[in-house]
């Protein structure tokens, strides 16, 4: 590869792009050029509708052939966008690709400016100042390291799942983590799914069976990731993995235990029947539950509390699975690539919206609730019913709550609306009662999504346009007495509405769940404000995250029906296996090093680093930086107080002679 050295040897070619109109509308880009084609060691300038194209990338090339160039200045949009299109283009035409430097012409110019004279000046200045400082440029080389061909995936939704199988499928061996003692997710609480009502555990269940049964999965439930250490390709994980008390690869799910327990009826509230019902101290979740273990709550079970038990359990188990010393256990795994499905909580409104009366008034439900009360296998069989188990004759679904109110979240969960419709068909269809929706706006734009609200307005469910101020049980005429009265402003009537109904349901909205901070820092990745896991992109990489080979499926990152939950999944799943199969990852140079002989050993650097890159050796009494973990965020060089830590591609020497440069009066 060809580079220049001293200065007398640099030979610059400048490259000034259009972007269609979106520079050269405020920018002039021709005069732009021809002052750049003037500046010390240019020795081609040029400007081009768009750079990035490739006849634009093929330009350059050309001239570092024909004008034996030895460093690239494109003055274009963000390096966030095209940076590596052009170093790509740089190192094809034989140059080294850190050779190269971009200046932001774009949202740094052309964007922000209304003046075209001065957009012009400014595009010139910081042109000047990219070509002083790419002549301080080094080669840089990137490395190569191998990759792990195992994926650990956690969270045990449909996300998880259907990632999971699809990495087993391709081949390799998958490590499945689930925090509860069966994976299946929100999912596996529902009966139908909109739109199309078709059963949810006929879907699901068959896919929970074949991650148990698949021999390129290992599953672990009841287990979280106490911690990841490592980088894209070589990834080390400790997963925690709490005891059960039964011993999962002895106990065959018999339930003989469950009879036996010293309770013979359940006493403690059932978390899979959103407490709607109640369960022993010895309990498998679900009945479709995967794996079919049973578990012990030591929380509630008398032998931990009291120590008195009989321990019925223990004789009527033959297969001697029940093990009440049974510890934490750490499982420690390599893997290459990560992804995360660790999905989502919905709005508690207890304490957050008190005025709708949940947790208050005994017929107010959240949609969660009432998803089990429509379930078959739910607390009630099926049936929709009060808490004194007379039925409704009238119900109210209240849309958005805790979604689109700057009071709570303001984003639009997505697919409230959508289950709203359903669990409106479903207990209409139980009970006869008159559904009544409330809804601000009715978001509908999934496939066959608006064909199922124009069912359900087919079918007599009344839609009342208003967000609810509140539900109160004050009757103000007989006919409302012992009922829940609804007040509204409706929105297209123009008047304010009292309707009285017998049920309350709170289509809540979907929030990141509460320990998505703890999660994000285990995993190193970011947020949205929001506290929904951060895309590397919105556009272009919506499935990464800004930490190589870690990569996001399902509501973890935003709100989602499940048809999209598992388009990302798959997504997320193809994404890890194309890094695997590459067999080998390359690391980006722009990375931080120490000067040894300049480093205190003050250790400050230490805790500072985002990434744990830095390491203390304790032998020399320096710090060490593994390149393989340095993310080039430079927080150390900024805080190192000997200036012992240097970044490559912002050197000082760099970096002063961009800002001299721009600063300088030409
Ligand atoms: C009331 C309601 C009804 C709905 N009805 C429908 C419908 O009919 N049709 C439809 O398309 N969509 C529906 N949805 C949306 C649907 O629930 C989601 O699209 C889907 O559940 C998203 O799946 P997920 O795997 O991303 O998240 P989840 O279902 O939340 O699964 C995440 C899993 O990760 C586990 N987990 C969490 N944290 C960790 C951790 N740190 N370590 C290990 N495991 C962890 C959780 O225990 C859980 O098993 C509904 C949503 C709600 C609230």
């Amino acid at each position: 590869m060809n580079g220049g050295n001293g200065d007398g040897d640099l030979r610059i070619g400048v490259y000034v792009c259009h972007c269609g109109i979106n520079i050269a509308s405020m920018v002039d880009v021709e005069k732009v050029a021809e002052r750049a084609a003037a500046m010390p060691h240019v020795v081609v300038a040029r400007d081009y509708k768009y750079m990035c194209s490739d006849p634009g990338q093929q330009m350059i090339a050309q001239d570092v052939r024909n004008h034996r160039l030895n460093r690239i200045v494109v003055a274009a949009c963000s390096p966030l966008l095209h940076e590596k299109t052009f170093r790509g283009a740089v190192e094809r035409a034989g140059l080294n690709p850190f050779f190269f430097h971009m200046a932001n012409i774009r949202e740094h110019d052309a964007w922000v400016h209304e003046n075209r004279d001065e957009a012009t000046t400014k595009a010139i200045d910081l042109i000047r100042a990219a070509v002083r400082r790419v002549g301080h440029h080094k080669a840089l080389e990137r490395r190569t390291v191998s990759i792990n061909p195992n994926v650990l995936v956690v969270g045990g939704g449909i996300a998880g799942i259907h990632a999971a199988l699809k990495i087993a499928d391709a081949g390799r061996r998958v490590y499945l983590v689930e925090r509860e003692l069966s994976i299946g997710g929100h999912m596996a609480k529902f009966d139908k799914t909109f739109p199309t009502l078709d059963c949810a555990a006929c879907i699901l269940t068959p896919k929970m069976s074949q991650v148990k049964d698949h021999p390129n999965i290992t599953l672990w439930t009841y287990s979280e990731v106490a911690g990841v250490e490592g980088f894209v390709g070589n990834f080390k994980a400790k997963i925690r993995r709490k005891p059960r008390y039964i011993d999962e690869e002895t106990c065959v799910g018999c339930l003989e235990c469950i009879e036996a327990c010293i309770f013979k009826e359940g006493k403690f509230p059932d978390e899979y029947n959103e407490g709607l019902s109640k369960r022993k101290p010895m309990y498998i979740p679900f009945p479709q539950a995967v794996p079919q273990v049973t578990a012990i709550d030591p929380e509630t079970c008398l032998h931990f509390k009291t120590g008195k038990c009989k321990q019925p359990c223990v004789s009527v188990c033959d297969r001697k699975a029940i093990d009440f010393d049974q510890k934490e256990r750490i499982e420690e795994i390599e893997v290459g690539a990560i992804v995360i499905g660790t999905g989502f909580q919905t709005f508690n409104p207890t304490d957050r919206l008190p005025q709708y009366g949940y947790k208050i008034l005994d017929n107010v439900y959240t949609a969660l609730e009432v998803e089990r009360l429509v379930n078959s296998s739910g607390p009630t069989g099926g049936e929709v019913v009060l808490r004194d188990g007379s039925r409704p004759r009238a119900v109210g679904i209240l849309h958005c709550i805790g979604s689109r109110d700057t009071k709570t979240n303001i984003w639009c969960s997505r697919v409230c609306c959508m289950y709203s419709l359903k669990l409106a068909h479903l207990v209409h269809e139980r009970t006869k009662a008159e559904v009544y929706n409330f809804y601000i706006d009715m978001r509908a734009p999934g496939k066959g999504y608006e064909e199922f609200y124009n069912r359900l307005l087919e079918e007599g469910v009344h839609f009342i346009r208003g967000k609810v101020g509140g539900v109160t049980d004050w009757a103000m005429v007989p006919e409302e007495e012992g009922r829940l009265v609804i007040r509204v402003e409706d929105t297209l009537g123009g008047f304010v509405r009292r309707v009285p109904v017998d049920m309350v349901v709170l289509s809540t909205g979907l929030e990141p769940r509460a320990d998505a901070d703890d999660v994000r820092r285990t995993f190193n990745i970011s947020c949205s404000t929001e506290g929904f896991f951060l895309e590397r992109h919105p556009k272009l990489a919506p499935v990464e995250t800004a930490s190589d080979g870690i990569y996001l499926a399902g509501c973890c990152q935003a709100p989602k029906d499940i048809p999209d939950t598992v388009a990302q999944a798959g997504a997320a799943a193809a994404e890890a296996l194309a890094l695997i199969d590459r067999g080998e990852v390359e690391l980006e140079p722009n990375t931080a090093y120490i000067d040894a002989d300049e480093c205190s050993g003050c250790k400050s650097c230490l805790s500072l680093c985002p990434y744990n890159a830095i390491s203390f050796i304790e032998e020399k009494k320096k710090a060490e930086i593994n390149e393989a973990l340095c993310k080039g965020c430079g927080t150390c060089v900024a805080a190192c107080p000997s200036g012992s830590i240097i970044q490559n591609l912002f050197e000082d020497d760099e970096i002063f002679s961009e800002i001299a440069e721009v600063l300088s009066d030409v």
